[in-house]
């Protein structure tokens, strides 16, 4: 069962809100209204170890058998660069488990299925280099 995080707190996404009103009725089974708001809450499920969701918002052709989410790694900031139509591209500020602080970039690709937004898949942005990007901010955290 997924950890309790206080509703009342800011989320984890980094949108401002606060969880009971971001990616908490998500995590508690709410649909997505959009691919970006599953972005956010399948990365709030990330930075509170939630596996199982990000297992359920996986599209069953791409999803892995399981996530580990216990590794260690911190999950310091979301920012999201681009939404439109079904893609979203975001950054992710992150520290490894070694305490090297990584920033992952993707350009993920969301379907509808039975109503649902699901991750297919995603790759790195066109023009992203490395996980070194000196002025990214952390956002809200
Ligand atoms: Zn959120």
């Amino acid at each position: 069962m997924a950890l309790a995080y206080p509703p009342f707190k800011s989320c984890p996404c980094g949108s401002g809100r606060s969880y009971g009103h971001c990616c908490g009725p998500l995590h508690a089974g709410a649909p997505a209204p959009t691919p970006e708001a599953l972005m956010r809450s399948r990365y709030a499920a990330y930075a509170l170890g939630n596996a199982a969701y990000v297992l359920d918002t996986w599209h069953p052709d791409t999803r892995p058998a399981s996530v580990d989410l216990r590794d260690g790694t911190r999950y310091l900031g979301l920012r999201v660069r681009r939404a439109a139509g079904d893609r979203v591209e975001f950054a992710a500020q992150l520290r490894l488990p070694d305490g090297e602080r990584y920033t992952l970039r993707e350009d993920s690709v969301f379907v509808q299925v039975d109503g649902r937004w699901l991750y297919l898949d995603g790759r790195a942005p066109a023009g992203a280099d490395t996980g070194a990007d000196a002025g990214a901010d952390s956002g809200p955290a």
